[in-house]
């Protein structure tokens, strides 16, 4: 067993070197105490290393150089390589008996040497492999970080430097600014994907020269959204004109169209999934006539009004045409002798075929107020309880899955028949059905809740409350729903960092959980610090980014068969 492990380490880490040599033996004896750790590939001219790696960099992780071979010598491959991003990423090592070109190669970007003959394999291979090491770690963070098509923040991080945005400039009004190209799936089509990539690096440039001047961070999500928090501006016009003309000037065509969403003058404490959400909704209700850019976030707007009903009008579609996809974020269990996969959490979204995607931030308050939140509900548990089923068949075990009932859906006469329709008519055993009911639920119509409950449970459902800490009669209504597990609000984890009194009332909560006997569970758990500390506190399960994000069906079944494994 442990040899199966070392081995499948040792694959995961062994890397591919390209030789580029001419003198054949002087190749030989190099690779002969290399090829043990490393894949080797060889070229005996400058002309067939850059063939090989403009054929495949991504495969190649080291370039062993000689600089003087016939055809195209190395200085003239190390020049090619300073003007070609794709080459920069992989490191280059040129191999030489003479001390005194090192000093040109060095100026042309070299990042170690070796000297010939070789007279100590083993230093040259741990000198190899460190070099490696370091420029995997440096593209790492900055993947990361930085989305790699435009250099502009990822989400992620944009989210966590606003939070530092607002701290730095405590006292200035600031904005979100939501940004989106239009049908620019069609660029793709008629120009071809590198044409189009082009277009979204010049936008992402207007928007770096506006953040410059304006104060502000910017981050590119999926394909042709960007971001922008800045300082407050009354007038954004020229910027928007600058990015239109930018568009236009590269297309040539009328079929792309820019629109931005903006949330103005945010509050800071506002969570920044909200302000996101609303910029996007803002961004969404811009129409595609030209004479149209912008529109700002105001939830009574003729114009929000008008997309709300869109979205309501295109509902029954979209669940016929399964545009609703549940996604799946695995919940761990950390108390044991290492942290294993607990169960998952469903959490829809809706891929609108106008909109693109769109978050339940948006959707569900607005399902909430018109009833449809029962019928998107009941979809949700018809698919949660069929992907149960086909789990259970293909990898012989059930994983429990929660699912998310609405605050008013607590009204809805047929909630439980919903609930077992969907999961009876597919043999699903209850015990593996968890339902969270947000706390905010437990405060208004507390008898039918109770009644709710205890019925679920006495046919073996298990009870969650969400959100705990939200609600107003939070301690109270402990004592009289009959619940199995507490899942702590996000907004505790959220300002561990601020408040030591915030990690003294998570410890009570967590000691009272052990008290009652109930499961623990933390969500919203991003870093190493959140989990560290909650481990201690003995909370029992973590739900969050610092594991996973919520993720598509197909990709969570990839992590099912990992952890099933292990
Ligand atoms: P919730 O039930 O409190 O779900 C947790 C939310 O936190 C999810 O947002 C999840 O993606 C997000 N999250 C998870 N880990 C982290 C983290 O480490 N950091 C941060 N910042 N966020 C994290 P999502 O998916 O946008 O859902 C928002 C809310 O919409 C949910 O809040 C839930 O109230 C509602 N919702 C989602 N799916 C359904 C559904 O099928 N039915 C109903 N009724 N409501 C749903
Ligand atoms: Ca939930
Ligand atoms: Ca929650």
């Amino acid at each position: 067993m442990k040899t199966d492990v070392r081995r499948e380490k040792e694959l995961e880490i062994k890397k591919t070197i390209l030789i580029v040599e001419d003198d054949e033996i002087n190749g030989d004896i190099l690779a002969s105490f290399l090829e043990h750790d490393f894949y080797l590939l060889r070229a005996y001219n400058g002309k067939e290393c850059l063939e090989i790696l403009n054929r495949d960099d991504r495969m190649i992780d080291l370039v062993l150089l000689d600089i003087f071979m016939p055809i195209m010598n190395g200085y003239e491959v190390l020049h090619e390589r300073q003007y070609n991003p794709k080459l920069k990423r992989i490191p280059f090592i040129v191999m030489t008996a003479e001390a005194k070109i090192e000093e040109e190669c060095f100026h042309l970007g070299v990042n170690d040497f070796i000297k010939k003959p070789y007279d100590n394999p083993d230093i040259i291979v741990a000198r190899i492999k460190r070099m490696i090491e370091l420029y995997e770690d440096r593209s790492i963070i900055k993947e990361v970080k930085r989305d790699k098509l435009t250099n502009l923040y990822s989400m992620e991080f944009f989210k966590k430097y606003c939070a530092q945005f607002n701290l730095r400039h405590p006292k200035i009004k600031k904005d979100l600014l939501a940004i989106n190209i239009t049908r620019f799936h069609l660029l793709n089509e008629l120009y071809g994907r590198d044409y189009a990539d082009e277009i979204l690096k010049d936008i992402a440039d207007s928007i770096k020269n506006f953040v410059r001047q304006n104060e502000g961070i910017a981050a590119r999500a999926s394909g042709d959204n960007f971001y922008i928090y800045c300082h407050h501006q009354d007038d954004y016009s020229e910027f928007f004109n600058n990015v239109i003309e930018h568009v236009k000037g590269l297309t040539h065509v009328n079929i792309v169209h820019v629109r931005v969403g903006i949330y103005p003058n945010v509050n800071p404490n506002m969570d920044i999934d909200i302000v996101i959400g609303r910029a996007m909704a803002a961004s969404l209700i811009v129409k595609e006539d030209v004479n149209k850019i912008f529109a700002v976030y105001d939830e009574s707007s003729e114009e929000q009004v008008h997309f709300n009903e869109h979205l309501i009008n295109s509902f029954e579609d979209s669940i016929k045409n399964k545009d609703f996809k549940v996604f799946f974020q695995p919940k761990y269990n950390i108390q044991g002798e290492r942290n294993r996969l607990a169960s998952a959490e469903a959490l829809v979204r809706w891929f609108h075929p106008k909109y693109g995607m769109i978050s339940p931030g948006i959707f569900i308050p607005l399902f909430e107020k018109n009833g449809l939140i029962q019928e998107l509900d009941k979809f949700v548990f018809n698919e949660v309880a069929e992907k149960m089923k086909e789990w259970k068949e293909k990898f012989g075990a059930y994983i429990p899955v929660s699912v998310n009932v609405s605050r008013v859906d607590i009204y809805n006469t047929n909630l439980e028949e919903d609930i077992l329709e969907a999961f009876d008519s597919r043999n699903v055993p209850h015990k593996y059905c968890y339902i969270e009911i947000t706390e905010s639920a437990y405060s208004t119509g507390e008898d039918i809740i109770i009644k709710l409950c205890s019925s679920l449970r006495e046919k073996g459902f298990v009870i969650e409350i969400d959100d705990f800490g939200t609600g107003y009669s939070t301690l109270h209504s402990l004592l009289d729903i009959p619940f199995d597990v507490l899942k702590l609000d996000m907004m505790f984890i959220r300002k561990l960092d601020q408040n030591i009194k915030n990690a003294h009332i998570i410890q009570m909560i967590l000691n009272l959980c052990r008290e009652i006997g109930v499961m623990s569970v933390a969500e919203g758990v991003e870093t190493e610090r959140h989990y560290n500390f909650l481990k201690e506190a003995g909370c029992d399960i973590i739900q969050g980014y610092y594991f996973s994000k919520p993720l598509p069906e197909n990709e969570f079944a990839e992590l099912l068969v990992k952890e099933l494994k292990k």
